[in-house]
Order: structure tokens, then sequence, then C-alpha cells
């Protein structure tokens, strides 16, 4: 039978493809570090409340959104600036202005 880090191995490249298409980690990376400074910042609570807020759009069902907290996960990202730091910076999105941002999220709570 298959175990669970098999099925996230499997199912991981399909995630990651569906996040870079709906550009998820650069509407995450808005909510949390927005280009204007006077908009209100979303603060990482060591949820994902945050990233799940950006994934419950139309077109993504709730067992969608399961599986890719699932591969965030074993992707070292336990909580939404995680997303940011682990796997943003890692595999999928490589603009420079991105990882620069980062830095501003390791200073957030969580
Ligand atoms: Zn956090």
């Amino acid at each position: 039978m298959e175990d669970e880090a098999e099925y996230l191995e499997r199912i991981a490249n399909d995630v990651l493809a569906v996040l870079t298409a709906r550009h998820f980690l650069e509407v995450l990376d808005d909510q949390m570090c927005p280009p204007d400074p006077a908009q209100p910042r979303a603060q990482c609570t060591g949820s994902y409340d945050v990233a799940t807020s950006v994934l419950f759009q139309p077109g993504f069902e709730s067992d969608d959104v399961a599986d890719i907290i699932r591969v965030l996960q074993a992707r070292r990202a336990h909580c939404d600036c995680e997303i940011l730091l682990n796997v943003a910076e890692n595999s999928l999105v490589s603009s420079q202005n991105l990882i620069k941002t980062n830095r501003d999220v390791i200073n957030m709570p969580g």
C-alpha cells in the first residue's frame, strides 16, 4: 500500500504546478508583504490561515486545499511565512523580488 510520503511525492508536482498557475505564492507574498506599505499586512499566526484564505477561491475544492497543505508541510512549510521561506525560495519562484521580501517575513511572529 502507498504510504503518506509516497502519495505526497506523487501529487507534489501537480500541486506545485497548480499553485504556480494560480500565482499562489505571489498572492500570498502580496498579502504578507504588500508592495504598498500603507496596506495592512496579513500576520502569520503559526497556522495556514492566510494560505487557506488565498486557496479557497473559485475552482478549489476543500479536498484539494487539504492536499496542497499536506504537500507544503512535507516541504517544511509549517505555517504561512514558512511557505514563503521554504517553498517559494527552494522550488517554485525564482523571483528575486520574492526572495528579498522573504527577509521581512522572518521577523513576523510564528
Ligand atoms: Zn509563520
